[in-house]
């Protein structure tokens, strides 16, 4: 059951009209999105990821990225490239021991090894596009929660799925002035986006973007593009 916050919190705007307004907002900001690591770009292309290149360097980067910072995440999946090592069909004919090499400075680089085997020898006899268009499959992986396996779903294999995330649950919840979850989050937009793949790949980067430079537990609305719209900002921070 939704909690809502008190009456006068809500904004009179309709989700759908939100998510309008978000899409508009994010088309003329992508400088703002390019610093914190997204590139809008062709809708089918991989460097939405910051750039990198391949289907195979985004999965590898989504195992590696837990509790790591994405800069030195990004410096190893350099380095892997350089070595014609960026590719899970190499990875899976290394030994643990191998991978560990390769990727030591990433935070609990013995379990991420693993990991990537493992990954890597999934993907091998299953298929990359099997395996993403097979949700349970790619959940059941060790360490791919929810949030990834959505992501990997829509960057990837260009499925129209909406990440839950955090982001996406707190950012709603307070622009609407309602309590709503990550599951709400991911309904109200694939509802109304639906099947337009730009748009949820433009949504879900702009999304983490306000939430990794504003929208933190203690949020930042003087600086906030969309103080204007908030009714968090208009309800909780300016009276
Ligand atoms: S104005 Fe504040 S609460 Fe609203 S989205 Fe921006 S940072 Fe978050």
């Amino acid at each position: 059951m939704k909690r809502a916050h008190p009456d006068k919190m809500k904004t009179s705007l309709r989700a759908d009209d939100l998510i309008f307004k978000l899409l508009d907002a994010f088309e003329k900001n992508k400088e703002l999105l390019r610093k914190a690591g997204w590139i809008v770009t062709d809708v089918n292309s991989y460097e939405w990821w910051d750039n990198l290149k391949t289907a195979d360097e985004i999965l590898i980067s989504s195992i590696l990225v837990q509790m790591t910072k994405w800069e030195i995440v990004k410096k190893t999946i350099e380095k892997l490239r350089e070595l014609n090592l960026n590719r899970l069909d190499k990875i899976a004919e290394l030994s643990e021991n191998e991978i560990e090499e390769l990727i030591k400075g990433i935070n609990f680089y013995k379990t991420k090894a693993r990991r990537l085997k493992k990954l890597a020898v999934i993907v091998k006899e299953k298929g990359l596009e099997n395996l993403l268009k097979d949700e349970k499959a790619l959940k059941d992986i060790e360490g791919i929660g929810d949030e990834t396996a959505e992501a990997l779903q829509l960057f990837v294999a260009n499925l129209p799925v909406f990440p839950r995330s955090t982001y996406a649950s707190r950012i709603l919840s307070r622009l609407l002035g309602e309590e709503i979850s990550k599951q709400e989050a991911k309904k109200i937009v694939e509802n109304t986006i639906h099947d337009d793949v730009y748009k949820l790949k433009l949504l879900h980067a702009g999304i983490v973007t306000i939430g990794k430079t504003y929208c933190f537990s203690k949020p930042k609305c003087n600086s906030c593009i969309f103080k204007d719209l908030c009714a968090y900002y208009k309800h909780v921070v300016k009276s």
